[in-house]
């Protein structure tokens, strides 16, 4: 009997320490890995509702861009190209040559603080609504998934077997060959796409093993190493604990109201683990903001099922802040985030600009080293400059160097070739004559103008060198 009452007692200590474990664990090792270190599969029920309809909106607006953005063109150009072989970069339709590098490092000086900032306002939205691997996974892989396997819940039904499960990863590759194909087309346009594929391997056995590699890496990406990529290896998921604070919008479980929890208890979560089974990083949200939480508000769907069954207010999960849940009321505003916000707007100022006075040839003219002024005639004097011109445009240029100011100067290309190719560049020697009167002394401020006909397509101010006065 004393043996049996023992008995007892170490099973109900065992189960708590158990319950314990299972509420704890989350805090020792990632939420995919077991006790014994091994992987444990996430394989998360099909999420349904607002948030899911809106994701997947964004999802396939985005999907149509990276199909669509080499595909179209504009104004002959195509549309979206960063063609690093050939130097050619396309944005909008916009060309941009090797030397616009002040725009591109703009651009991602640009993209990064904006990551920052949202990061700051509004958590990891980048990672549930516009990351590519989310959507990929998400939105096309996982689907995929369901059409073979079914809607899991929670894990508890068996993936697809047999062949079932063999065309599935048939159909997992060849969705990783498109998906490469896609972004081939952004490097080496349709055409090289459609060469690739079409011509024999002998003549693009480089592309073919891109290709064929890049495809595998994306099959072993979404058919196994999956939700990983985001809880494991993206740096920006480790970057969220410097980047939020309390007042950062995040997907967040509200403990006031949902605690304490559980059927019988007075607290609106009645911990079904509803939320945690439509979970894509296989996390609970129950817990707090972790480091795998992507934003991805299956949960709050999920959730807000939950509540309407249970005849209770919707957004028991909701996006708030920390600082919201406490006090009850959303807090967009922080010092850092309106210094961030102004470091943005500055940018995008000066990106913005830069862009609309950017011009299709670009210019620099510099003076021959070692040379200074020389003596046509009695009233004459000449310098010599190197002139390097560069066509952004596809079709070719007729350029005329002319002299704006002082307009009675003689200018001359020592090659008087003028005529410069698309996407070409010309160098030259350039003789300006002056007569002696326009001098101001040493060094007297001179304009040029580099005209397409009457066009004025770019006007470059230099130093004309003479004697002192
Ligand atoms: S789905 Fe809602 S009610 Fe169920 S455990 Fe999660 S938070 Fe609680
Ligand atoms: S906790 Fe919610 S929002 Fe975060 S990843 Fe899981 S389902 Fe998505």
């Amino acid at each position: 009997m004393d043996q049996n009452l023992q008995t007892q007692k170490i099973l109900k200590e065992k189960s708590a320490n158990n319950m314990k474990s299972t509420e704890t664990s989350f805090r020792d090792r990632p939420i995919n890995i077991d006790e014994t270190g091994k992987r444990k599969w996430i394989r998360a029920k099909q999420p349904k509702g607002k948030w899911y309809k809106r994701r997947s909106l964004v999802a396939w607006l985005l999907l149509g861009f990276l199909v669509l953005g080499p595909l179209l063109r504009i104004n002959g150009n195509p549309f979206m190209l960063f063609d690093i072989a050939h130097r050619q970069f396309y944005i909008f339709g916009i060309s941009f040559y090797t030397q616009d590098t002040n725009i591109l490092a703009l651009v991602m000086t640009v993209a990064v603080v904006s990551v920052v900032l949202f990061t700051v306002i509004y958590g990891r939205i980048w990672c549930g609504w516009a990351c590519p691997q989310t959507i990929f996974m998400e939105m096309v892989f996982r689907r995929i998934e369901y059409l073979f396997d079914g809607n899991y819940r929670g894990g508890k039904r068996k993936p697809a077997t047999g062949f079932k499960r063999v065309l599935k990863y048939i159909v997992f590759f060849i969705t990783s060959l498109l998906i490469t194909n896609v972004l081939l087309m952004w490097f080496i346009g349709p055409q090289g796409v459609l060469d690739l594929v079409t011509e024999p391997i002998q003549d693009h056995w480089l592309g073919f093993l891109i290709m064929l590699g890049l495809s595998s890496f994306y099959f072993w990406i979404y058919s196994y190493f999956r939700e990983q990529v985001c809880t494991m290896i993206c740096p920006y998921g480790r970057m969220q604990g410097v980047l939020l604070d309390s007042r950062s919008i995040t997907v967040i479980y509200d403990y006031k109201r949902g605690e304490p929890r559980g059927a019988k208890e007075e607290g609106d979560c009645i911990n079904c683990k509803q939320c945690v089974s439509v979970c894509p990083t296989g996390i609970d949200i129950k817990n707090g903001t972790q480091l795998e939480c992507i934003n991805c508000t299956a949960c709050i769907d999920e959730c807000n099922l939950v509540m309407k069954r249970i005849n209770k207010p919707e957004n028991l999960i909701r996006f708030d802040s920390a600082e919201g849940i406490e006090k009850g009321k959303k807090n967009l505003g922080s010092t850092r985030t309106y210094a961030y916000t102004a470091v943005l707007l500055i940018l995008f100022g000066v990106l913005v600009s830069t862009i609309i006075r950017r011009t299709d040839v670009e210019s620099s003219i510099l003076r021959v080293p070692g040379t200074i002024y020389q003596e046509v005639d009695n009233n004459t004097l000449s310098n010599m400059y190197r002139i390097k011109i560069i066509n952004k445009e596809k079709s070719d240029k007729t350029l005329i160097i002319r002299l704006i100011s002082p307009p009675e100067g003689e200018i001359q290309l020592a090659n008087q070739e003028t005529l410069l190719v698309g996407n070409g560049a010309l160098e030259s020697i350039l003789i300006i004559r002056l007569d002696k009167n326009q001098l101001n002394g040493k060094s007297t401020p001179i304009k040029i103008g580099i005209f397409e006909g009457e066009n004025l397509l770019e006007k470059t101010e230099i130093n004309f060198i003479g004697p002192a006065k």
